[in-house]
C-alpha cells in the first residue's frame, strides 16, 4: 500500500480545551490509487492530509508511506507533495520558472531540469504558455501550473486539498476530468479531498466519507451511493428518502414493516425481529409513482402529491405520507411526457426491496 494510517488520532488544544480534530482513523490507500476523503467542514479531512505530508504530528497512531513508518519523519523527508486551494504560485515567476523551482533548489542539472519541465508542462496541457506570468493566467490554468510544480519533483503519491475550490463550475467540472486524465498518466497515487461529492464521484476510485473525525464508510463511489453504510452517509450523497418503521414481522428473510394502512416496507436480509424500530433509506430515482396499487414483492406506500417541481430532465414530486412523512420522487420525462400524478393526487409509491 502506499498509504496506511493505523488508529491515527488528533487532538489540539484551544482556548484550555481538547478539540478532536481526528477522533480514530484506519486507512489504507493503494499505490496508483485516486482514492476521495469526502465530508462537511470540520470534519478533519485537511487535519488528516496534514499528518500524512507531515505538517502535523498525530497525538496517537502511525503514519506509514510505501510500508516504512514516517510518523517522526520531517515533511521533506516524505516522498509525497500537497497541493492546496489557494495554489501560491510566485507572481513575480513565470510559468516555466514557477515549475523549475524546486528542482533548481535541489540543485538537479540544467539539463534534466529543461527535460523535466518540458514533459510536465505538456501533461498539463500548459506548452507553449511558458513566458506567462501567473496574473496572466485563468484560474484552471493557475491551478495546472500548481500540479505541474507538485509532480514534477516525481512524488510516489499526490496530496489535493480541495484544490479546485476557487473555481466556478463549468471549470471545476472540465477540471476534475483533467485531473483524472493526469492521474493516470503519470500513474501515482492521489488523494483528494473534497466537500463536494459530486467531485468524490466523479473521479475516485474509491472514497472515504468522513464525520465528525471518523470514517463512516469506505467504499468505491456505486457502492456509497447505491449502498449507503449510515443515514449520514445517505443524507450527504445525493438526495435520499429516509424513512422510520417498526418491523411487524420477518418473512422469507425480510423485515416487513407496516407504514399506514396497507403500506409495508421489505427490508431484505436485515439481522432484525419484530417490534425493533428501524430507518430505511432509498434514493428518489429508485421510486415509481402510480394510481394503482402496485403488486408484487415490492415495498410500497401511499401519499399525496404535495409539489410537483419541472427540472427537464426528469420531475421531482413531494409526497406526504400518512405520519407526516414527506418523500422526494425523481421521475424521469418521457417523450409524450404527460406528468404521471399532480399536486393533490393520491397516489402509490413502490421500489424493489432491494435499493432501499
Ligand atoms: P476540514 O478540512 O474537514 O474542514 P479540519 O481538519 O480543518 O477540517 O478541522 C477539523 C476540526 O479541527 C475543526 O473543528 C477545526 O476547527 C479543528 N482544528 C483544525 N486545526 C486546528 C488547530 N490548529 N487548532 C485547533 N483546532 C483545529
Ligand atoms: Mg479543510
Amino acid at each position: 500500500p502506499a498509504i496506511e494510517l493505523d488508529g491515527v488520532v488528533k487532538e489540539y488544544l484551544a482556548h484550555g480545551e481538547v478539540v478532536q480534530a481526528v477522533r480514530e482513523i484506519d486507512l489504507t490507500i493503494a499505490e496508483g490509487e485516486f482514492f476521495s476523503l469526502l465530508g462537511p467542514s470540520g470534519c478533519g479531512k485537511t487535519t488528516t492530509m496534514r499528518m500524512v505530508a507531515g505538517f502535523e504530528e498525530p497525538t496517537r497512531g502511525t503514519v506509514r508511506l510505501h510500508g516504512q513508518d514516517v510518523t517522526d519523519v520531517p515533511p521533506d523527508k516524505r516522498d509525497v507533495n500537497m497541493v492546496f486551494q489557494s495554489y501560491a504560485l510566485f507572481p513575480h515567476m513565470d510559468v516555466w520558472e514557477n515549475v523549475a523551482f524546486g528542482l533548481r533548489r535541489k540543485k538537479v542539472p540544467a539539463a534534466e531540469i529543461t527535460r523535466r519541465v518540458g514533459e510536465m508542462l505538456e501533461i498539463v496541457d500548459l506548452t507553449g504558455r511558458e513566458k506567462r506570468r501567473p496574473r496572466e493566467l485563468s484560474g484552471g490554468q493557475q491551478q495546472r501550473v500548481a500540479l505541474a510544480r507538485a509532480l514534477v519533483n516525481r512524488p510516489r503519491a499526490l496530496l489535493l486539498d480541495e484544490p479546485l475550490g476557487a473555481l466556478d463550475l463549468k471549470l471545476r467540472q472540465a477540471m476534475q476530468i483533467e485531473l483524472k486524465r493526469i492521474q493516470r498518466e503519470v500513474g501515482i497515487t492521489f488523494v483528494y479531498v473534497t466537500h463536494d461529492q459530486s467531485e468524490a464521484l466523479t473521479m475516485s476510485d474509491r472514497i472515504a466519507v468522513m464525520n465528525d473525525g471518523r470514517v463512516e464508510q469506505l467504499a468505491d463511489p456505486r457502492e456509497i451511493y447505491e449502498r449507503p453504510a449510515t443515514a449520514f452517509v445517505a443524507g450527504f450523497i445525493g438526495t435520499s428518502n429516509l424513512l422510520r418503521g417498526t418491523v411487524d414481522r420477518v418473512e422469507a428473510g425480510s423485515a416487513v414493516l407496516r407504514l399506514g394502512e396497507d403500506g409495508r416496507i421489505l427490508v431484505a436480509g436485515a439481522p432484525h425481529g419484530a417490534g425493533d424500530a428501524i430507518a430505511v433509506t432509498v434514493r428518489p430515482e429508485k421510486i415509481t409513482i402510480s394510481t394503482e396499487k402496485p403488486a408484487g414483492n415490492v415495498s410500497a406506500v401511499r401519499g399525496t402529491v404535495c409539489e410537483v417541481v419541472y427540472l427537464g430532465l426528469y420531475n421531482s414530486y413531494a409526497v406526504s405520507l400518512a405520519d407526516g412523512a414527506e418523500v422526494t420522487v425523481f421521475q424521469q420525462n418521457a417523450l409524450d411526457s404527460a406528468s404521471t400524478a399532480e399536486r393533490g393526487d393520491a397516489v402509490w409509491l413502490s421500489w424493489q426491496p432491494h435499493h432501499s
